[in-house]
This record gives C-alpha cells, structure tokens and sequence, in this order.
C-alpha cells in the first residue's frame, strides 16, 4: 500500500467511526469562531465554550465587540489563559472586521491571514467549517496522530505538516479528516497516556512510530 492509499483508507475507516466529524468550538455566526478560536489557544474547547457565552451575551456583534474595552474583554477571557495577548487580538481583529470588511469575515485564505491573531491554523478552521471549503487543520492532534500513522515523517512544525498533508489528503475531505484527528486523538490515540492501539480501527495500517 503506497502512503496515499494508506492515506485514503485512514479517512475512510475514521469515517465509520466517528460518522459526525464537527468541530467542538459552539458557534452560530463566523465571527464568533474566529473569536473562540484566538481563545482556544492553549485551552480547551469546553473552556472556550463556556467563556465565549459571557462575553456574546455582552458583546453580542462584531461592532459591539469592537467597541469595547479592551481591559473589559481581558477580565472575561481571562480563564481562558493569555488573557492580555488574546484580548488585545480580539479587539484588533473586530476592529479590523468592522472598518476594513464591513463586519464580515472575509471567506479568502490570505486575507483571513492578515486577521490580527489569526494564524494558518485558524484560518484553515474558518475555510473548511465556515465556508466549506479544502482546509486541513494542523493542531497538536493531527501533528501526534500523522506522525504516529507515519503519513508524514517526524515533522513537528504545523506548516510543514500541513503541506505534507495537502499531497496526501483530497481537498474535498480536509476539513472533517482534521475534526476526526481530534476525536480520535481524545478517545484513542491520546498524548498523556500510551495510545490505545489495541481497540483502534487503524491497528494494522498504521506505522505506530515512536509507540511501541
Ligand atoms: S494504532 Fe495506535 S498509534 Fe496508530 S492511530 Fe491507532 S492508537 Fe494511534
């Protein structure tokens, strides 16, 4: 099996197991992704989910949001860890949102780049959830899991991953292909404790490195 058919057959067996791949930041409009994922830096997603509800409820659009106090927007988010730095982005960039882009988050990759506090993680996120577009997500899970799988070969950096990623993913299948990386390295292939290789669907096609 060549290293894109392995590829393949991964994505088709995590789409048996996990049917619902979603991302599990809550959200109803762009925005507030983009905020909670500034916020979901070094923290986790439930976290985020239960500070973003203070600060919407507040704050409820990108105009509001932009025309508070930062300090305000450092006190709510601050269980959240980093509260300086992701407040002064959050304010920037809904700033930048309401002034350059007329509130709207911009559906392009390179201008979602220029997002204050907005990296290629990030706007990978907003492509693949919000617009549906080809994205692929390099977080801590899918840099651990494609490494262990050996899809990509002891690369750690999250852009080089990611590319590696691009000539073996299909575009089309990105997006929930990352999503299922996170539910599988949560339930199965986890970072603090030996993976689970015994009871994973990928047992006999994947290279375990590092794990054994
Ligand atoms: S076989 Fe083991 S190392 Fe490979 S994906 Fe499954 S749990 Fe992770």
């Amino acid at each position: 099996m060549t290293k894109k058919q392995r590829t393949l057959e991964i994505i088709e067996r995590l789409k048996k197991e996990y049917p619902d791949a979603a991302c599990t930041l809550d959200y109803d409009q762009a925005w507030k992704l983009l905020v909670s994922v500034r916020l979901a830096a070094q923290c986790t997603d439930a976290r985020v989910n239960v500070v973003v509800e203070g600060l919407f409820e507040k704050y409820p659009s990108v105009e509001a949001l932009a025309a508070a106090d930062v300090e305000d927007i450092e006190t709510i988010v601050r269980p959240c860890g980093l509260g300086k730095s992701k407040a002064r982005d959050i304010s920037a960039c809904m700033k930048m949102l309401r002034d350059e882009y007329g509130g709207k988050v911009p559906d392009d990759f390179k201008t979602l780049l220029k997002l204050p506090g907005v990296g290629r993680k990030s706007a990978n996120l907003i492509m693949g959830d919000v617009f549906g577009k080809p994205a692929i997500v390099t977080d801590t899970h899918c840099i651990r899991l494609t490494n262990r799988m050996g899809l990509v070969d002891g690369i750690k950096d999250p852009k080089k991953v990611e590319m590696a990623l691009w000539e073996l993913v299909p575009p089309e299948e990105g997006s929930d292909f990352c999503h299922r990386l996170v539910m599988h390295g949560r339930e199965i292939c986890t970072a603090r404790t030996k993976p689970y290789c015994d009871r994973c669907c990928l047992n006999d096609i994947c290279k375990k490195v590092g794990v054994e």
